[in-house]
């Protein structure tokens, strides 16, 4: 039955007339950098918090439920923070505890075994270790070995897929992403980045510190009410080209973290909203009963497919760029 409720969830999904997640990554304040790559204040949070309605803001179980029942109105929204960030607890809690809100936090097990997802670390690397984010592509694009890829024909449509579907990103943010999502490989990219991390001296350790929550932060949140989902394993920027073997690896290893800490998982987002058919078979199978994509768009909706695995999410740096200007 799950399957085939809101066929027309995202088909609407473009014009905002429809029920959505409201999703954050990175907060800065205290030791927490802005990094020029839209992380949010508190005050931003506050601003967003206000724009959407407080009192449209529904706890993860009641979105859940009122989902379920196919009785979400179109100002619904719920909040999700991705990636277990330190900065989400250190900056954006005390904004949700002055409101009384509950978020989903979508976690990646990774970190508490010591194998960090690669994506937010060298995030922090790019953003909080150069001048500016073009220092860090002028020296990527260098040691990638120059950048003649503008004139190629599958860049120009995939560029064009792109920047429709994340207008914020600039030319180089995409360019530096179909280098590392398509013309590299993973262990190219991580080669790539790892060497330049030497060669400023740093450590991968260095850069994990304080960049994650702890799993006593976490369970502190599920005490308090919020609700801890799936976001895979390490991270892949490109799960669905994973084969199904590592796939169930990254979302059975991913449950049974979340399981020791609040029980059976029901909730998830797809990590860099990358997924497939096999991808959506093997999250029902592990019970999750509601999944979030990273966009309002179609871009890789899989149509009258575990409709309840592919809600739309809007990115609240985009909302904020967008529509609280003031
Ligand atoms: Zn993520």
């Amino acid at each position: 039955m799950l399957i085939m409720l809101h066929s027309s969830l995202v088909n609407k999904a473009s014009s905002k007339r429809v029920p959505y997640g409201l999703m954050f990554h990175h907060f800065h304040g205290g030791i927490h950098r802005a990094d020029g790559a839209g992380s949010l204040s508190q005050n931003n949070l506050d601003v967003l918090l206000e724009h959407a309605g407080i009192n449209n803001i529904l706890t993860p179980n009641d979105w859940i439920s009122a989902f379920l029942a196919d009785e979400l109105s179109p100002s619904h929204r719920c909040l999700t923070f991705d990636d277990g960030l330190k900065s989400q607890i250190d900056v954006a809690l005390p904004v949700l505890q002055k409101y009384g809100l509950k978020a989903f936090w979508f976690i990646c097990s990774a970190p508490y075994h010591d194998e960090y997802p690669q994506l937010d670390l060298f995030r922090k690397f790019r953003y909080q270790h150069f001048d500016t984010i073009e220092d860090y592509y002028h020296e990527f694009f260098g040691r990638f070995g120059g950048v003649s890829i503008q004139s190629n024909e599958s860049f120009k449509s995939w560029y064009k897929m792109m920047s429709a579907t994340y207008p914020f990103y600039s030319k180089n943010d995409l360019i530096y992403r179909y280098i590392r999502d398509v013309l590299l490989s993973p262990s190219e990219y991580t080669e790539l980045v790892e060497t330049m991390i030497r060669s400023h001296g740093l450590s991968v350790t260095d850069l994990a510190t304080n960049l994650w929550l702890t799993e006593s932060d976490l369970r502190s949140l599920h005490e308090e009410g919020h609700m801890l989902g799936l976001h895979s394993d390490n991270h892949p920027t490109c799960l669905s080209k994973l084969d199904e073997l590592h796939q169930r690896n990254q979302y059975s290893k991913n449950a049974a973290f979340i399981q020791t800490l609040s029980g059976q998982p029901i909730s998830m987002a797809h990590p860099c909203n990358s997924y497939n058919k096999t991808t959506l078979s093997i999250l029902a199978e592990l019970g999750v009963k509601i999944g979030f994509r990273s966009n309002m768009t179609q871009l890789n909706y899989i149509n009258s497919y575990y409709n309840n695995l592919q809600c739309p999410r809007a990115d609240a740096v985009n909302i904020l760029r967008h529509n609280c200007q003031s």
